[in-house]
């Protein structure tokens, strides 16, 4: 579903991936963790099309991001065709990003109505059905700031699921939430994960990437460290600064 060859990505000066190789399979659970300011956020920034990779190959599902093949030359996306790739990637953040004035089903609503065109009717039966799957049959006509963290992020998580994304991206989807809120999330992220979603997930939940995660990879500085299962890399870490990294989170 992604895969990366010698991605590279720089800010000016500030060489930040330096050749990140890794593939995630269809309805993989692709852990990602590492020190801040590793790149963990900017790898998944490429991946959606919010940042330009510099060198290397990155392809979502076949097709390279940003780019389109054809006769064996690259065409750069125009940006109608970047936001139809876009669709297909659900990404849910730190902090929650919910509309403001709008109610818990409306902010799920909203994508498939502007960008799908789907009817009001429609788009807000499936949004009723997302609550519901979140846990949130009884929110639905709340304000982002009338719902706990751990609420919003997942609203924020259906309204990401209402585009039917076939892949869907997590950065540090709980570092934000008090400790006794961390758990819902994770429920509907473990939920999601046995139905079968692609998902990277950048998280520091160790127990969440050893119980979900089939594949795990440590980040250091802008390069793959290490990476397996995460039972295997979590249980038996077998570089100095992964060793080094765990025994700060752990
Ligand atoms: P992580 O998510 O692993 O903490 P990030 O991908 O957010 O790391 O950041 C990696 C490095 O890239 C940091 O040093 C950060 O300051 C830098 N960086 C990220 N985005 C930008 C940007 N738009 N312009 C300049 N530097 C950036
Ligand atoms: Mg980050």
């Amino acid at each position: 579903m992604v895969k990366a060859e010698g991605v590279h990505k720089s800010f000016g000066a500030a060489h930040i991936l330096k050749g990140i190789d890794l593939e995630v399979a269809p309805r993989e659970v692709f852990c990602l963790i590492g020190p801040s300011g590793s790149g963990k956020s900017t790898f998944l920034r490429c991946i959606n099309h919010l940042e330009k990779v510099n060198a290397g190959r990155l392809s979502v599902d076949g097709e390279l991001v940003g780019y389109r093949e054809h006769n064996g030359k690259l065409y750069e996306l125009r940006d109608k065709e970047v936001a139809a790739r876009r669709r297909d990637i659900g990404m849910v953040f730190q902090r929650f990003n919910l509309f403001p004035h709008m109610t818990a089903v409306e902010n799920i609503m909203e994508a498939p109505i502007q960008v799908k065109g789907e009817s009001k009717g429609a788009a807000r039966e499936r949004a009723t059905k997302l609550l519901d799957r979140v846990g949130l049959a009884d929110k639905a006509g709340n304000y982002p700031s009338q719902l706990s963290g751990g609420q919003q992020q997942r609203v924020a998580i259906a309204r990401a699921l209402a585009m039917e994304p076939k892949l869907m991206l997590f950065d540090e989807p709980t570092s934000a939430l008090d400790p006794e809120l961390v758990g819902d999330v994770l429920d509907v992220m473990k939920d999601l994960a046995a139905d079968g979603m692609t998902m990277i997930v950048v998280t520091h939940e160790m127990g969440f990437a050893r119980e979900v995660g089939d594949s795990l990879v440590f980040m250091d500085d802008g390069v793959v460290v290490e990476s397996g299962h995460p039972r295997d890399v979590l249980g038996n870490p077998q570089h100095e600064r992964t060793k080094s990294f765990l025994s700060k989170v752990l």
